[in-house]
């Protein structure tokens, strides 16, 4: 018997609320898996016991036997997950049902666009977790006690999911947790013996403690220990399905997708760890988040040390999901000690080595699957060009891209794929910068070598500039900005330097030059157009311009810099421009071919109203022409 004190009525936080909204409303296909959730807290909950009675061994011995209890009743329609793991205090159940929800979550929670479907697979990125229950119970009692508390310092917490729960103090005589779910007259099938223990070998078969079952009808037997109890990463691959590797990976990720792939290692010598790391299908809605959680579980002999253990990989490998187990870690490991410790670096190094060899193994095996893994993580991995110079060639094998060659704005090119298509006289990797895939495809820098079938890799991603930055050279060729001065093209016939190309058309530069000095660095004339009569480009030791715009556009104040006009000296325009050349108009012209070149690359035009102006002029031109002719 309870006796209920300080009974307090809570409004759930915004975002919880929504939450569960979506969750209930959304969420109707595959609502079994609340079963899966709630033993993986009460899982994870006796790993965090084991934990503290390291330091603490008082916390377990009144229990010892860490396990998980299930029960049903069917009479009352109920199922419920007991555990006598770590339990949670009054404050603590408030804060983590029902006040708190992830940082970002806010900004997620915008993406929702109504449409059940697309919410279902969003809401698959948040992780379900706890307020799953809500799918299939229109009450959800939890009952708990905080290991190291006294037995009046039991707390309830009670919901019907919508905007408010309860929580009172109770008596409990047992430590950890109880969670009750009075299931929907539509779900009876969940308090169904049966039903429960296929759930239970499905989903959770692989759970580290004993998950019994007892119905309140033989409530007086020894219950039955319905799965294998053992840890998975401690079982041999050749014992282990796909299946139970995909439920091992939603235990540990709260994900509601398959992993794309998975790669389990035991290593042994002088330094002794299991790895197990999973591949997600979806990024996690907090990817950008620099503060969000990341890292493997660790384990040191099968006791559970912390989440998020972040030293183990480098940061652009964020979405890697998994455990690790060390046999030589002390027990007593935190954080810092972690930081410290020279194993460490060699294990970090082996783990990324792994993960690359895992993606690179899928790239060449299974293509469709490494073109979803490239679209949700593609530009994460890009930052490992710039973080881990160590794996700089793994890694510029795994990069893809979108090229002229595919035509089309997937991501789908590797390096490999256009190394393979270049003619031999061509020793460079040709890119252009730009803000989207349109400008890249349409820009006129690109049109020479188009017209030569030389292949341009179109890149948009922000770190772009830093990734080709980074990568220098690949096969021996190095890469090459098609939107800087001096473009070296491969020309089978020898090739025109800019001095002869410059030196035929010198008076006509000249005049361009004179009208246009204050807005450009110099004009020549262009060895890379072909239908538009104008470009510009960065000098050679110049910032290229789309890094530019980023780096104002984050509030830098850069110093000024003049673009390098090129001018297409085959085109109409120019020989307009050429005739012109004695006349008033000279100017008008002059400077429209700048400002049109200046917004084909995406730049803006520093006085918008002054070329406004100018094609005006222009237009009224061309309006007392038709008139007079
Ligand atoms: P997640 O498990 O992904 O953190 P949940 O919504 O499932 O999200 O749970 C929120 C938090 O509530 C957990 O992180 C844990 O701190 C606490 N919790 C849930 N179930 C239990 C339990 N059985 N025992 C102790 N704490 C629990």
């Amino acid at each position: 018997m309870t006796t209920a004190t300080g009974r307090e009525t809570l409004g759930f936080q915004t975002e919880v609320r929504q939450l569960l909204k979506l969750m209930i409303h959304s969420l109707y296909s595959n609502k079994e898996i609340f079963l899966r959730e709630l033993i993986s807290n009460a899982s994870d909950a006796a790993d965090k016991l084991r934990f503290e009675a390291l330091a603490a061994p008082d916390l377990l011995s009144e229990d010892p036997d860490l396990r998980i209890r299930i029960e049903s009743d069917k009479e009352r329609n109920t199922i419920t997950v007991i555990d006598n793991g770590i339990g949670m205090s009054r404050d603590e159940l408030v804060e983590h049902l029902g006040t708190i929800a992830r940082s970002g979550t806010a900004e997620f929670l915008q993406q929702m666009t109504g449409d059940q479907q697309k919410d279902a697979q969003l809401i698959g990125q948040f992780g379900v977790g706890f307020y799953s229950s809500f799918m299939v119970a229109d009450k959800v009692v939890v009952e708990s006690r905080r290991a190291g508390l006294t037995v009046d310092d039991g707390v309830r917490w009670e919901s019907d999911g919508a905007g408010e729960f309860t929580v009172e103090n109770i008596e409990r005589s047992e430590r950890g947790t109880a969670v009750t779910l009075h299931l929907k007259d539509t779900e009876t099938e969940f308090a169904e013996p049966l039903r429960i223990e296929a759930l239970i070998r499905k989903y959770s078969d692989h759970i580290a403690f004993p998950v019994t079952l007892a119905t309140t009808a033989d409530a007086e037997k020894e219950p039955k220990i319905v799965n294998t109890a053992t840890a998975l990463w401690t079982r041999s691959r050749s014992d282990l399905t796909d299946d139970e590797y995909k439920e091992f990976y939603k235990h540990l990720s709260h994900d509601f997708a398959d992993p794309l792939v998975w790669s389990h290692n035991r290593v042994e010598g002088k330094r002794e760890y299991t790895s197990l790391l999973y591949i997600p299908e979806n990024a996690p809605f907090d990817l950008w988040n620099r503060e969000a959680p990341r890292g493997l579980k660790l384990y040191v002999q099968r006791v559970f040390i912390m989440d998020d253990a972040e030293q183990f990989l480098p940061l652009y490998l964020r979405f890697v999901k998994g455990v690790i187990d060390s046999s030589d870690l002390p027990l007593n490991v935190s954080r810092e000690l972690l930081q410290q410790n020279p194993e460490l670096t060699a294990m970090r190094g082996a783990l990324t080595r792994r993960v690359l060899d895992m993606l690179g193994k899928m790239a060449a095996g299974e293509p469709d699957d490494y073109h979803r893994f490239w679209t949700e993580f593609g530009q994460v991995l890009k930052e490992g060009i710039v973080e881990d110079r160590a794996n700089k060639d793994k890694l510029a094998k795994l990069l893809r891209f979108a090229t002229t060659h595919s035509g089309s704005s997937k991501q789908d090119q590797s390096l490999d794929d256009y190394v393979g298509r270049a003619g031999k006289d061509q020793d460079k990797i040709y890119y252009i910068l730009a803000e989207n895939h349109a400008t890249a495809a349409a820009s006129p820098h690109i049109e020479g070598l188009a017209a030569k079938g030389i292949e341009v890799l179109l890149l948009t991603d922000r770190i772009d500039p830093w990734l080709v930055d980074g990568l220098t050279e690949y096969e021996g060729k190095s890469f090459a900005d098609v939107a800087r001065e001096g473009l070296d093209l491969p020309d089978g016939d020898g090739h025109l330097t800019q001095d002869v190309m410059d030196d035929e058309h010198k008076p006509l530069l000249k005049k361009v030059k004179k009208v246009l000095k204050d807005r450009v660095e110099a004009v020549h004339i262009s060895n890379r157009l072909v239908s538009s009569p104008a470009c510009v480009v960065a000098g050679k030791s110049e910032l290229n311009p789309q890094l530019r715009r980023m780096l104002e556009a984050s509030g830098q104040t850069l110093p000024d810099s003049k673009p390098i006009l090129e001018i297409n000296i085959e085109h109409p325009l120019v020989h307009r421009l050429s005739a012109e050349a004695d006349n008033g108009r000279f100017d008008v012209l002059a400077n429209i071919v700048l400002d049109h070149a200046l917004l084909a690359e995406g730049s803006q035009l520093d006085n918008p109203a002054e070329y406004v102006k100018r094609m005006n002029s222009l237009l009224l031109e061309l309006d007392s022409d038709a008139g007079s002719g």
